[in-house]
């Protein structure tokens, strides 16, 4: 990519929205905000992306089960720059509490087949009307760019399986090759402002089950037994030596036990008992450390219980959001140069974990990735927290803000 083109500059008048395309976008939040599907069970959803690309004349694929790419090509025929642009699509399994006349009463199946409400308490139902808006405009405005966009709908983000389903089914040997994914995530800010990371901008993370296997007893008859819920508590308690004392201060780590389960009656030594973990990291090179100390708190708890190995499970893991360097701070810029300076500010990386870093790592390309505000308090506690029942932004500035900062960031990467 070349530099030269790239002068930070508002967009052209004739891409703000329109009343006409705010109230398209309102309509389209909305239809998604009453139809939340779990994570990769996105089939209507996608479906009706779908039909809205067909609307818009954009091709289209599915990719990895429930997910949808559109490939907004520009009508000069040209394939030129590509840029990706990437928005989650799965909703969670939460019951809406937010007082608003549109508000979810949807269900669904866990994978478990436990039935349970659904919402879009993470706001994916923004990043798709907001993508979706954004290539309408896009469709409208050919004069003002060149290239090629990529709308890479991402089913599955709350698992950290979509990205991977996507990229196992071939994703980026089925559209243009981006020179650089972006993307957005609402989150607790004021709405109509943005924040972001340069750099590492969230955690990796991964999850463990953890099943110790002992040799259950009478209650009265301990030397019988290997006792599992002594081992296990050992084990939980030696864990958290892991962050205080092999991760240096200045690694941002976090261990938590989040589920411990064994025995049914206080008479009756079990067994077995399970734990459940969730391991926050900020590098891959601290993942592997800390990885590697819990297995071997873990193998070594059971040998000195004189316990066979335990059975260690890893799931639900999530990449790094690697924010390129200097990428990140050209495309602020541009937001700044369209929002305004002051609505586009550098925080903290979050302790939070995401999966789209793992499109742009596969191609070894730049991402970057930025915070949407979408509440009207000025402090992240003032507002409800993603995954909460009141998670529900409120429409404007949000959406509006959301679309013309994805068309800032799309035309500074295409040039214009
Ligand atoms: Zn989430
Ligand atoms: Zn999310």
């Amino acid at each position: 990519m070349t530099e030269t083109t790239r002068t930070a500059a508002p967009l052209p008048e004739g891409m703000h929205l329109t009343p006409e395309l705010t109230e398209t976008l309102h309509e389209e939040y909305i239809h998604l905000h009453r139809h939340p599907e779990l994570s990769m069970q996105e089939h209507e959803t996608a479906a009706w992306i779908e039909a809205r690309l067909d609307e818009l004349g954009i091709d289209h694929e599915r990719v990895g089960g429930t997910g949808v790419v559109g490939i907004l090509r520009h009508p000069d025929g040209a394939e030129g720059q590509v840029v990706a642009w990437r928005a989650d699509t799965d909703a969670l399994p939460v019951k809406e509490d937010s007082g608003l006349e549109y508000a979810s009463t949807a269900r669904g199946t866990l994978p478990d087949g436990t039935e349970a409400p659904v919402m879009h308490a993470c706001g994916h139902d923004t990043h798709v009307a907001m993508g979706l808006s954004a290539a309408r405009v896009l469709s409208r405005h050919p004069e003002a760019w060149a290239g090629t966009v990529v709308f890479v709908f991402q089913p599955g983000e709350e698992t950290a399986a979509g990205a991977a389903a996507l990229l196992e089914d071939g994703l980026w040997d089925r559209v243009p090759r981006p020179a650089a994914v972006l993307g957005q995530h609402v989150m607790p800010a004021r709405a109509g402002t943005v924040r972001y990371v340069t750099g590492d901008a969230m955690s990796l993370a991964d999850s463990f089950r953890v099943t110790f296997r002992g040799r259950g007893a009478h209650g009265s008859m301990p030397e019988r037994s290997i006792d599992p819920i002594l081992l296990a508590a050992h084990a939980v308690t030696r864990l958290q030596g892991v962050v205080s004392r092999e991760v240096a201060p200045s690694d941002r780590a976090v261990v938590t036990v989040g589920t411990f389960h064994a025995g049914l009656k206080e008479n009756v030594i079990p067994d077995t008992a399970e734990i459940a973990l969730n391991v926050r990291t900020p590098t891959p090179e601290v993942r592997a450390k800390v990885s590697a100390a819990i297995h071997r708190i873990l193998t070594a708890e059971a040998l000195a219980s004189g316990a066979p190995e335990p059975e260690i499970v890893r799931y639900n893991s999530f990449p790094r959001t690697h924010n390129d360097v200097e990428l990140t701070p050209s495309v602020m810029d541009a937001l700044r140069a369209e929002l305004g300076a002051e609505a586009v500010t550098e925080m903290p990386p979050l302790m939070g974990s995401e999966d789209v870093g793992a499109l742009a790592d596969a191609l070894g390309v730049p991402l970057v990735y930025w915070f949407l505000g979408g509440f009207e308090g000025d402090e992240l506690e003032d507002n409800p927290a993603n995954h909460t029942p009141q998670f529900a932004p409120v429409l404007e500035p949000t959406l509006t803000t959301g679309v013309h900062a994805a068309l800032a960031g799309i035309l500074h990467v295409l040039g214009r």
